[in-house]
């Protein structure tokens, strides 16, 4: 089976105090699973329940310790990557890579200085906020108030180009895609957001941000969330399918992925439960879009995207 790339799941957060390891574990994803598809990217996002933002950086520090000792305790499975050169060596050397994602500049507690020592910690993407208006812009669900970035979320932006971090838009309230898309001078993604065309929902993008991710040479990855696929009760690849084949035709087929998040979605598509079922995803993807599109939404264009952003 060949290797994948998956832009966001939350298993490292999930397992967290559950006494169950990375290795193998009942969850969406484990590594004894993962492990059968080859040279994978999976990045792992540390998401903060907002009972935790009085002491999010703690918190925060809790996961990120948790984390760093699970990479280090199936060092012989996976590789934890910093740079672009890091990625592109697992992936030749048929290794799967972890790259430390937050989710959420809740953690920064308004201080850039936190966000230099996050990624001298390895932290190499953070999704600015979650749902709510944070010290760094608006979410979605305070989308209604029209707020964007703030000069603190400005001002971070600027330092994680300055770093080569990853600018991970999903969540965000419109109008902070928008002062993103004004301000940023490296391309952005966002890493686990659908088509709202086809899916009316405010985690959802619309074409004329898809448009603007083609535009910027950044990425959108494909959430696998039933209520971010399709309106409907159940949902199925095809209806995945119908949300990548949008996304491609929007945001250009260098520029589409997967952002599965495994793990931080209570309900899954009905025929893609888990992670040894991205085996037949893969192989419907080939059928549907040929071998050579397949391969870039497959894993090329996250890592394509990554070469761009990292230094
Ligand atoms: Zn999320």
């Amino acid at each position: 089976m060949k290797g994948y790339a998956d832009a966001h799941c939350d298993t490292a957060v999930k397992l967290f105090g559950r006494g169950e390891g990375l290795r193998r574990n009942g969850l969406h994803l484990d590594l004894e699973r993962l492990s059968a598809f080859p040279g994978s990217l999976q990045v792992f996002a540390l998401w903060l329940d907002p009972k935790y933002y009085p002491i999010a950086l703690r918190q925060t520090m809790k996961y990120l310790t948790f984390y760093k000792s699970e990479l280090e305790r199936n060092k012989d499975l996976i590789r934890p990557v910093y740079t672009y050169e890091d990625l592109l060596k697992n992936q030749k050397e048929g290794r799967l890579s972890a790259l430390l994602s937050l989710e959420g500049g809740e953690a920064l507690e308004g201080e850039t200085a936190v966000l230099e020592v996050f990624y001298e910690l390895g932290v190499r993407m953070m999704t600015l906020t979650w749902n709510y208006r944070n010290q760094i812009a608006d979410g979605v669900l305070d989308g209604e108030t029209g707020g964007g970035l703030t000069p603190f979320g400005k001002r971070v932006i600027r330092k994680m180009e300055e770093l080569g971090m990853a600018v991970d838009v999903s969540h965000l309230s419109d109008a902070g895609f928008y002062d993103v898309a004004n301000m940023a001078k490296r391309p952005f993604l966002a890493s686990h957001s659908n088509a709202r065309a086809v899916c009316p929902h405010p985690r959802n993008l619309t074409d004329d941000q898809l448009r603007i991710l083609k535009e910027i040479d950044g990425f959108v990855g494909l959430n696998f969330y039933p209520r971010f696929v399709a309106e409907k009760e159940t949902v199925t690849q095809e209806d995945l399918l119908r949300q990548l084949y949008h996304l491609v035709e929007k945001a250009g087929e260098d520029h589409v992925g997967f952002g599965s998040d495994f793990d931080g979605i209570d309900t899954t598509p009905s025929d893609l439960r888990q992670v040894e079922d991205m085996a037949g995803f893969l192989a419907r993807l080939e059928r549907e879009f040929g071998r050579e599109t397949a391969a870039k939404l497959r894993q090329e264009n996250l890592t394509a995207a990554l070469g761009r952003i990292l230094k």
